[in-house]
């Protein structure tokens, strides 16, 4: 049985996820209305792993015999000085998702849940990833900075990227 605290936890991360979601779905929509349609992608990409971070969530409270407990999700920035500031915004972003998953692992360890501890060892992963990806770009974006193509470049760069299902959520679907 999950603690009161874990299941409350949990479903404060939840929201985190669909409000990170609802970001990174905000900054698809501003890169597509600048005719960046590779950023675009890129970020739509990201709000569907968002989704899919809170459906495992959310599938791991239904296991456990917890409630899922949707709350509302606040308002996110809708424009942004330029693309770079929306990528920094999202490492930020990522940084402090990385230190709430850290704090559920600590609860998890506090009171012996192994489950718990088991199914966050994927969100640590991912995190490491999270911040890689889009630590390299920011890194691009400064390797491009002067050239008259750059956001250019970088867009045909991103528009490459395909979504794959998260292997939590692999044939659950
Ligand atoms: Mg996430």
């Amino acid at each position: 049985m999950l603690s009161n605290k874990m299941a409350k936890a949990i479903n404060e991360q939840i929201n985190r996820e669909l409000w990170s979601a609802y970001l990174y779905l905000s900054m698809s929509m501003y890169a597509e209305a600048k005719g960046l349609k590779g950023v675009a992608n890129w970020f739509f990409i990201q709000f569907r792993e968002e989704q899919d971070h809170a459906r495992i969530f959310m599938n791991y409270l239904n296991a456990r015999g917890a409630q899922v407990e949707l709350q509302p999700i606040a308002a996110v920035q809708t424009s942004w000085d330029n693309m770079e500031q929306a990528f920094a915004d999202t490492l930020a972003h990522e940084r402090v998702v990385t230190e709430a998953i850290n704090s559920l692992a600590q609860l998890a360890q506090d009171e012996h849940d192994f489950a718990s501890q088991s199914m966050l060892r994927w969100f640590i992963d991912e995190q490491v990833e999270e911040e890689e990806s889009v630590g390299d770009i920011l890194n691009t974006l400064e390797q491009l900075k002067g050239l008259n193509q750059g956001l250019y470049m970088l867009d045909k760069d991103l528009s490459t990227r395909t979504y794959t299902v998260p292997s939590p959520l692999a044939g659950k679907e």
